[in-house]
């Protein structure tokens, strides 16, 4: 199933393919951008990834294992990346207060790091046991736009999952700002989304921006086309220095499966972090945590594309390691191998789109 990060509305797919092509041309009515070149010959790699997802939302919580304190932190569906520092601040405040000596952290996806530094922060030592490093985990595959997209179902959620929900979010979201820059591949971008409203907002600050356009002030063969801007995480390079990060700091990792709750209690660390992501289903035995795939296309990078879409062709995030088109949310689906005539369909939908640019710089 191919969809947009918001409830897309009625019709829009049909003013999108009955809308006149105005080709290379500038028209005053239309302010440029670049379009992407999505042409299948620039397909540089596929992937699927599987966002870990309860829709309750996610776990932060702490438990006694025998002699041992556990604090989980994992479930975040699509928005692990957005809500890293957040709900990793939240366990480590669950866990740390009181507590002397060295750290276990369970998991080196985005979730793991994010803890592992924390608990450095606050001058504890850590080790991470994870059964695999980036590039091999989730945390990698994301296309890292912040945020936090398809983490819960409204109907599902209690008042305390939601206010740990925008404490996360507003943690996240102050951390990362100082974070912007080249060494961790972070860039604010304009986002543009065929919408006939502007987003919630969940934060006072977020999303900045957050107005409908005037058809003079985008490209797009849209009729209602909402602006907002927000950070993108180029999750590769990020993780990677973040893995730097918690090493420099002195932090050990061992690379080994746990397979059950003996495992754990065999550590010699008395306090557990609970990073594992989608592999809390086998190890803690959650059975509301499913896997939705998520299939992504990625092209060559245009360099000169420098702003997001999201809309009934799915996103296009543009990053230093190339494009990233997507936009598929498979429920229970747990084969993380890219189905091609997906991917195709994906590249065709947005090459349809970005042929049909009003105007183009
Ligand atoms: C296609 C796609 C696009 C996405 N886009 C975005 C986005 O734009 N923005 C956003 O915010 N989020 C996005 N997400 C969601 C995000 O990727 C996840 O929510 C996030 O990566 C989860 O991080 P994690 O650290 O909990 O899990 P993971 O990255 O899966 O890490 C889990 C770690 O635990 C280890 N582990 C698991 N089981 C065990 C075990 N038994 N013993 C030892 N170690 C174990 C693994 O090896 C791994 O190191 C996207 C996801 C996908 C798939």
């Amino acid at each position: 199933m191919l969809l947009d990060r918001r409830t897309f509305t009625a019709g829009s797919a049909a003013l999108l393919s009955g809308c006149a092509t105005v080709g290379t041309r500038h028209v005053s009515d239309c302010t440029p951008l670049a379009p992407v070149d999505a042409d299948p010959s620039r397909l540089i790699r596929a992937v699927a990834g599987l966002r870990p997802y309860r829709r309750s939302g996610f776990v932060v919580r702490r438990e006694q294992l025998g002699d041992k304190s556990l604090v989980h932190n994992y479930g975040h569906g699509g928005g692990g990346i957005t809500l890293s520092w957040g709900s990793s601040k939240l366990a480590t405040e669950l866990g740390l207060p009181g507590h002397s000596g060295p750290v276990a952290v369970l998991g080196a996806g985005i979730m793991g790091l994010s803890t592992a530094r924390l608990v450095q922060d606050a001058g504890f030592p850590v080790t991470i046991y994870t059964a695999a490093l980036p590039p091999d985990t989730t945390s990698n595959i994301a296309g890292g736009q912040f945020h936090p997209f398809a983490v819960f179902r409204e109907r599902f959620a209690t008042p305390e999952f939601k206010a740990q929900f925008t404490r996360a979010l507003d943690y996240s979201w102050r951390r990362f700002q100082i974070m912007v820059g080249d060494d961790y591949g972070i860039r604010w971008l304009p986002t543009y989304v065929e919408t006939d409203s502007p987003e919630v907002k969940l934060l006072e600050s977020f999303p900045p921006v957050n107005r409908m356009l005037r058809p003079a002030e985008h490209p797009f063969p849209l009729g209602s086309v909402l602006r907002y801007d927000t950070m993108y995480v180029e999750t590769g390079r990020y993780l990677r220095q973040m893995l730097r990060d918690v090493q420099v700091a002195g932090g050990r990792i061992e690379v080994r499966k746990l397979a059950t709750a003996s495992d754990i209690a065999a550590l010699p660390e008395s306090l557990v972090f609970n990073c594992t992501g989608l592999g809390s289903r086998d190890l803690f035995g959650d059975q509301e945590l499913q896997p939705v795939r998520g299939q992504l296309a990625i092209l060559e990078p245009q360099p000169e594309v420098r702003y997001a879409y999201t809309g009934s062709s799915g996103y296009m995030f543009p990053r230093a390691d190339g494009i990233l088109l997507g936009g598929t949310f498979e429920y229970d689906v747990w084969d993380t191998t890219p189905e091609p005539a997906t991917i195709q369909r994906i590249i065709a939908a947005h090459q349809r789109f970005f042929a049909q640019f009003r105007c183009r710089a």
